[in-house]
């Protein structure tokens, strides 16, 4: 799974993102960044497939992709019921 991070510093609320993710992630936002303009917002429930189409697109590199880390608690626990066996 992936972040999607935009920069307050640098997007300019242009909306080039907004159109072109698949998956709908994006919208300009009803609240003002600290420029004074409306920016790039992501939905939460994204489902981000990493296609950097909005990265490409974004004229001021506003735009980050992160991976999350994964969670593997099933594995966790089987290996420790194995380490745990006499
Ligand atoms: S990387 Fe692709 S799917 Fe993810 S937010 Fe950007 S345009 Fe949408
Ligand atoms: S394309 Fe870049 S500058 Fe334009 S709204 Fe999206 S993140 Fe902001």
């Amino acid at each position: 799974m992936y972040n999607v991070r935009i920069n307050l510093e640098y997007c300019k609320g242009c909306g080039l993102c907004v159109g072109v993710c698949a998956k709908h992630g994006l919208y300009i936002s009803d609240k003002l960044s600290p420029l004074g303009i409306r920016p790039a917002a992501v939905r939460p429930e994204v489902q981000c497939t990493q296609c950097r189409n909005c990265c490409t697109i974004c004229p001021d590199a506003a735009i980050e992709i992160v991976v999350k880390p994964q969670v593997h608690g099933e594995t966790s626990l089987a290996m420790l019921s194995e380490r745990e066996k006499p």
